[in-house]
């Protein structure tokens, strides 16, 4: 048996069983959350409990619609009472490419947006819509349009992009109260329940409007916050007049732009609910800009924005919802007992655990997987591809690869696995063939759980990661056919002196020390004595030799950032040196690149970007401008190199390599998974495992393409080189 056997490769170690109860999950709700699962009429519709799904992009949008319509259902199956989509462009003017969000531009995107609300509807939840002109936000890179804005300035894109916004005329407001009201004629005729009005994250463009930074017309749309409220004003009656009773109409608005008296402030807002304030059915609060309001847990706490939201639902008899990364059940209550919000809004917990809601309600709290705050969901919409979430791996694999949060195809044979490596990869490997009932051990060469997850959550603000540790080690606890051997290092021979049917190689990956990554491709010259560390030693205890530090970041994720704020704060003088533009730069895609920079600079932190380390000396290093070539030198003691890392492969090489011995040992299959097989995100090693659980025993596609695909449908060709008449799709 394979748990036996585990036991006898260890005997001579001193290995240890997880001491684990199987504690059975209770499945009443506790009373203190009843409060949670009271219905709230919103206008002409009524949410069956106060939780309540935000709109939120997904990368997936007009491209993958089908992606998102089953993301969004499992939502509802997992009791949200309302599930919204993102913001939905109403017009080829509010196109805000290269990202990619929904659209009613016109009827020809009615399916795709129709095919959401039919599944949120087949979850049981409202749906919500909401529609968006993105106006300064909108670069219009793929419909060519000029952009428009409150006044003329360039547009406030993301990128940069060299367009300037053009100053609405009062036909330009008339046309856009036109789109609008279509967009919400489509948005009845998809049968959505709740109708937006989108004047939030200074990326609607009724936001523009509000903030004195982007407004100073001199016309009744501008000046005091009445007339530069007044758009906002005539969409809401606008889109009330057209809803008529058959959708509840909500307003999600930034309650402070965290701008001072530049931008919107709380008292304009409070002004504007004061003159407004029973128009919408509903108002969805949200703080600032997106980067304000999806704060990572790295730079703020759960229920950060109820400072800036306590009060404002004092001055409406409508409902509120708020976000806050809520995640705890007692804090969503606190949030409605003490008047700060009706309903409790969420799109990262949402998207870590579609079930939240529904585990609360069966009182199996120990089973909600929480979000961790990294923004790996946001990385998804700003790199243009499919939401993913480092807790939840099934996310935008719902309809593509038939996945759910919750559920799993039973085993497809008696196979016992050997999980070698308890890190993210293994965890989740462990977690979820022992789900699909396979005789599952779990061997750690270590003490602890977690592998890098639990090296990197003990670094500065990164605690709540460990989160991805503590639910999959709960969930272990309770399936009996899981058994976890610590301090159990494997070795080939052990392996294949047993009789596991399939091993799956968890090893995970090791920083390297030798400078190579991006920049560098060969090993730098180190000179002889030279104190060099990796991020490894660093997290292993190990500190530079000297009072100077440089930390050469060629990662550019996180881990350089983090470590030279660790010695910063340790009273090092540290020097960061980056051949990016940004320190940390990927974590643009995180909207964290600025708040690392501000910490970076407060912690004293020397930053030498566009710079490439070059050589390691007896003194320092050498460097050179990644542009010119330009050669300088900084002084330091130590040097910690963060660039790359290697798979610790050697156990899965050897067993490869000794392929003739598996069939005698009736070892069927061995395979690599997480970062041993390819160094990347922790969201990466999670979904890595997964995927092998989810595959085991199934049957291989014979497609190159291993999921479903919705591919575009061609158009009727247009006759060339005469004037262009709208073309229509084929099924139009
Ligand atoms: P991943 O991100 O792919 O899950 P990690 O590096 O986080 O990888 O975790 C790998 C885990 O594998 C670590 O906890 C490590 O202690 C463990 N490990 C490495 N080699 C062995 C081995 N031979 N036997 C058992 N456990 C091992
Ligand atoms: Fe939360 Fe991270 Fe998942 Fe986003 S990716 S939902 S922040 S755990």
């Amino acid at each position: 048996m394979a748990n036996t056997g585990v036991t006898q490769l260890t005997a001579q170690l001193p290995s240890h069983r997880a001491a684990y109860t199987n504690s059975r999950s209770s499945s009443m709700r506790d009373p203190r959350y009843d409060i949670l699962f009271e219905p709230v009429q919103i206008g002409p519709v009524t949410a069956r409990n106060r939780f309540y799904q935000v709109p939120h992009c997904n990368g997936m949008g007009y491209r993958d619609p089908s992606g998102e319509a089953y993301m969004r259902r499992i939502k509802a199956e997992g009791g949200w009472a309302v599930v919204c989509t993102e913001q939905v462009e109403i017009h080829p003017t509010s196109d805000i490419g290269p990202f990619i969000e929904l659209r009613l531009w016109d009827d020809q995107d009615l399916p795709a947006v129709a095919r959401i609300a039919e599944k949120i509807h087949e979850g049981g939840a409202l749906a919500g819509i909401e529609l968006a002109h993105n106006g300064l936000n909108s670069p219009n890179l793929i419909s060519r349009e000029a952009p428009l804005g409150p006044q003329n300035l360039p547009v406030v894109s993301w990128n940069y992009d060299p367009v300037q916004a053009r100053e609405m005329t009062k036909s330009d407001i008339a046309d856009m109260r036109f789109w609008h009201r279509e967009a919400v004629r489509r948005s009845l005729q998809a049968e959505y329940d709740i109708i937006y009005v989108y004047a939030g994250h200074a990326i609607g463009g009724l936001h523009h409007f509000l903030s004195r930074r982007y407004n100073n017309r001199t016309d009744e749309y501008g000046g005091s916050i009445e007339n530069r409220a007044r758009l906002l004003r005539e969409i809401l009656e606008d889109t009330r007049e057209m809803c008529d009773g058959k959708a509840a109409v909500a307003c999600r608005i930034s309650v402070d732009e965290l701008l001072g008296d530049e931008g919107i402030t709380r008292a304009e807002i409070e002004d504007v609910i004061g003159m407004l304030g029973e128009h919408p059915d509903l108002w969805d609060f949200v703080l600032g800009s997106w980067e304000d309001d999806s704060v990572t847990s790295r730079f703020g706490p759960e229920a950060e924005q109820e400072p800036y939201v306590r009060g404002l639902k004092a001055l409406t008899t409508k409902p509120v919802v708020g976000v806050g990364r809520f995640t705890s059940p007692d804090m969503m209550v606190h949030q409605v007992k003490s008047g700060v919000l009706d309903l409790i809004g969420a799109a990262r917990p949402s998207i870590a655990d579609p079930f939240l809601p529904s585990k609360i309600e069966s009182g199996n709290l120990e089973d909600i997987r929480e979000c961790i705050g990294c923004n790996i969901c946001v990385s998804g919409d700003f790199t243009m591809a499919p939401i993913r979430c480092t807790q939840n791996p099934t996310m935008g694999e719902e309809f593509r690869r038939g996945w759910h949060p919750e559920k799993i195809r039973p085993k497809a044979s008696d196979a016992t696995v050997l999980v070698v490596g308890a890190g993210p990869a293994g965890l989740e490997a462990a977690r979820s063939l022992g789900n699909r009932g396979y005789t599952v051990s779990l061997a750690e060469a270590t003490r602890t759980l977690g592998g890098r997850v639990a090296r990197e959550s003990k670094l500065p603000s990164l605690s709540a990661w460990i989160r991805v540790v503590d639910y999959r080690e709960n969930q272990i606890a309770k399936l009996d056919n899981v058994e976890v051997f610590m301090q159990s290092e494997m070795t080939a021979d052990d392996i294949i002196d047993n009789d596991f049917n399939h091993v799956v190689i968890a090893t995970g990956a090791g920083w390297r020390s030798d400078g190579v990554g991006r920049w560098h491709t060969k090993p730098l010259d180190i000179a002889e004595g030279a104190d060099v560390l990796s991020p490894d030693d660093i997290m292993a205890g190990t500190r530079p030799r000297g009072q100077r530090v440089v930390v050469f970041d060629d990662d550019h994720y996180y881990m350089g950032g983090v470590i030279a704020e660790l010695l910063a704060k340790e009273g090092l003088a540290v020097t960061l040196i980056t051949p990016a533009a940004h320190v940390s730069q990927w974590t643009t895609n995180t909207l964290e690149v600025a708040r690392i920079r501000k910490r970076v600079i407060r912690a004293g932190i020397d930053v030498r970007t566009n710079t490439a380390v070059t050589a390691v000396t007896a003194d320092g290093v050498q460097t050179a401008c990644v542009y010119t070539g330009d050669e300088g030198a900084v002084a330091a003691d130590s040097v910690v190199m963060v660039t790359a890392r290697l798979p610790h492969d050697g156990l899965y090489q050897e067993l490869l390599s000794r392929e003739s011995q598996w069939a005698d040992a009736d070892l069927r299959s061995v395979r690599a998974i997480g970062d041993v097989w390819a160094p990347a995100t922790i969201a990466a090693a999670v979904w890595s495992g997964h995927r092998y659980a989810e595959e085991l025993d199934e049957p291989q596609s014979l497609s190159p393409v291993p999921y479903l695909r919705e591919t575009a449908e061609l158009a009727v060709e247009p006759v060339m080189y005469l004037p262009i008449t709208p073309v229509q799709p084929v099924n139009a």
